[in-house]
């Protein structure tokens, strides 16, 4: 249609098909779904085990340049190229993406679910509740947060010995440690399995974990942004008085337990990875760990739905794994490992079937390729250990214009004029940008495919300048995509660049070695993907960076927190920035979900509501009861 209306009334005008049909088109078994209603199925772990014989599908990350505020269109071309592979060109094709997170969707950005005629549906669900990942993410975050105070309380008002025979009460007659606990008496170096046997010096390091206040991490989560959660002070009732204490609320998909949701590779290793998450330090300086307060266990069972990816569909019936919204600053921005792993299976081929049989797996990356595609590279297929085929790099006539010193673009206002018309110069002397992140992606040594989205303002000069501007700077190809205006059929041409690409043999390495220390990490990334001269450490990095290393984490890979608006760590400058160090203000540690990030500015781990929020618009039509107005 045209003008093209708008994506919620093209998401509602197209009925999706029953989800357990399109399962049992890619050949999954009954007893594999969990449905949530007709339209959303969490799928089963067990496909792995079942399918573990067969080779891999093509894998293939979707990434873009450096955005403006508005976004260049990564999920929609994600999207649309499912779309193109799965319902036009006769392949398997899945898509994997993110789950929004309710902040935004309320705030300024809106939802996430692609756009036009490139989206997943039913977009209300995709963009709201989901299957409840997002609050078993909110649950378990909160329980370690209540577990973490409640254990400094206990531990300040009583005894040694009593709290010792409160977290070993007598079980028939005889004393035991909980399971859970087996690890930490390790950690301290207490060879013992019976609590009668502990020295009294013993009992007090197993039973104080001496928590030093000023050193905890652990926040508490909600997904709504409110901003007057950002600080807070705890514990003004009576019954707590003497144990207050100034924290803090951030948005859900911040959390570390998000993060371990995405880069669990199975139960088991999320079960390990939630244990190992470090909330705080000890008063002599050794690192607490969920484990340590014993709740390693209770987490894994208030996740044990949410690993199970849900499954979804395009508008134009194609499935989509929907699974895990980790933050793309201070966390690695990617959908989960597991809906990638299961994906490729499904998408895989058995022995002695041909590469004409081979299904394709899009996942996209948060952000731009200097941040989302090289922490997919360096953090997620390194946990994983799959290896990618191809990316596809994300780029728009607009983003490549402000690049080449165009005004601003600011989300709410009208685009200024230069955006809607061809200008040939401007564009050129942007596309400095898009040869960067194209000589980035080399670096990994997987071919590069180059899809221009295109506005309905972007002229066909427009195209041809910025496709022979990328095989000039080393694309394996460039492509016009229409799929925002056309669905799955405007991205034909880039299918079949994907295709063609996928075909060569890939030569994939990681940027930098894992074993180098913390310093060498960053400068490497900070030199290779955003063309910084060095970096500069604080004093407090530099602190960080001892006691990491002091307590064995040196050789966790880097998640760098900066802003997506440059390659730079300024958002102001724009193209190709040259001639900055980038300073390094501090470091932290995800160690659960594995990796340190440091932060290259102040970043904001709870948004705040607009004066005009986008919920003014979002009411229910009680006729149809259907959702209006949600973007
Ligand atoms: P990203 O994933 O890069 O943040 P999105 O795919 O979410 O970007 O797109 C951002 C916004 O731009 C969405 O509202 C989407 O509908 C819109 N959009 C994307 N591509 C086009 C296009 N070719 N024409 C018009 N609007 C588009």
């Amino acid at each position: 249609l045209e003008p093209v209306p708008s994506d919620i009334a093209i998401a509602l005008a197209q009925k999706p098909k029953p989800i357990k049909y399109i399962a049992e088109e890619l050949g999954l078994l009954p007893n594999e779904l969990e449905l949530y209603g007709q339209y959303k199925s969490k799928v089963s772990l067990d496909v792995l085990e079942r399918l573990s014989h067969r080779k891999n599908g093509r894998y293939v990350v979707v990434t873009g340049i450096t955005p403006t505020p508005l976004g260049e269109g990564k999920s929609t071309t994600a999207v649309g190229l499912v779309q193109a592979l799965g319902a036009h060109l006769n392949k398997i094709a899945f898509g994997c993406v993110r789950q929004p997170s309710q902040g935004p969707t309320f705030g300024i950005k809106g939802g996430a679910a692609g756009g036009g005629y490139s989206q997943v549906i039913p977009m209300d669900e995709f963009n709201l509740h989901l299957t409840g990942d997002i609050h078993a993410v909110t649950a378990a975050n909160n329980l370690l947060a209540a577990a973490i105070d409640a254990r400094m309380f206990h531990e300040k008002t009583q005894s040694d010995k009593a709290l010792f025979s409160r977290l070993c009460p007598t079980k028939k007659g005889k004393r035991v440690f909980a399971p859970v606990m087996l690890g930490r008496l390790e950690r301290l170096g207490i060879n013992k399995t019976d609590p009668a046997d502990l020295t009294p010096d013993e009992v007090s390091k197993f039973a104080r974990l001496d928590i030093d206040p000023a050193t905890i991490t652990w926040q508490r989560v909600m997904d709504t942004n409110d901003r007057f959660l950002r600080k807070i002070e705890i514990g003004r009732n009576d019954t707590e008085a003497g144990h207050e204490r100034m924290t803090g609320f951030d948005i859900a998909v911040a959390s570390e337990v998000m993060a371990v949701l995405a880069l669990s590779t199975d139960l088991k290793d999320m079960r390990e990875r939630l244990g190992k998450m470090v909330v705080a330090s000890s008063r002599g300086g050794d690192p607490v760990t969920a484990d340590d307060i014993g709740i390693g266990g209770a987490l894994t069972v208030l996740m044990k739905d949410a690993i199970k990816p849900n499954m979804m569909q395009t508008l134009e019936g194609t499935p989509m794994f929907v699974h895990a919204g980790p933050f793309a600053n201070i966390a690695h921005g990617n959908s989960s490992i597991i809906a990638d792993r299961i994906a490729l299976k499904l998408a895989g081929v058995e022995d002695g079937e041909g590469e004409d049989k081979m299904g394709y797996v899009v996942t996209e990356a948060g952000f731009g390729a200097d941040i989302g595609m090289e922490k997919f590279f360096d953090i997620k297929c390194r946990t994983s250990g799959l290896i990618p085929d191809c990316a596809v790099l994300v780029a728009t006539v607009k983003a490549l214009k402000m690049h080449g010193g165009g005004p601003d673009v600011t989300p709410g206002k009208p685009l200024p004029e230069v955006y809607n018309t061809e200008n040939l110069e401007l564009l050129e002397a942007g596309c400095g940008n898009l040869k960067k992140h194209i000589e980035n992606a080399k670096k990994f040594g997987v071919p590069v495919v180059v899809a221009i989205n295109r506005f309905t303002s972007d002229s066909d000069a427009e195209m041809a300048l910025i496709r022979r501007i990328a095989l000039e700077a080393g694309a394996d190809d460039a492509v016009a995509c229409d799929n925002w205006a056309k669905g799955g059929l405007g991205a034909v041409d880039l299918g079949q660049a994907v295709i063609q690409s996928c075909s060569k043999p890939t030569h994939f390495k990681y940027l930098y070695n894992v074993e180098d220390d913390i310093e060498t990490k960053i400068t490497t990334i900070a030199r290779e993907m955003y063309g910084a001269d060095g970096i500069e450490l604080s004093d407090l990095a530099k602190e960080k960076i001892a006691t990491y290393t002091r307590q064995g984490f040196g050789n966790l890979p880097i998640c760098m927190a900066k802003t997506h608006l440059s390659l730079s760590h300024d958002p102001t400058k724009k193209g190709v920035p040259t001639g900055f160090v980038t300073p390094i203000r501090d470091i932290r540690a995800s160690v659960g979900a594995g990796f340190l990030y440091p932060l290259c500015g102040a970043m904001q781990t709870m948004p705040g509501l607009p004066t005009r929020p986008a919920f003014y618009d979002v009411d229910i039509d009680f006729e149809t009861g259907q959702v209006k107005g949600l973007f």
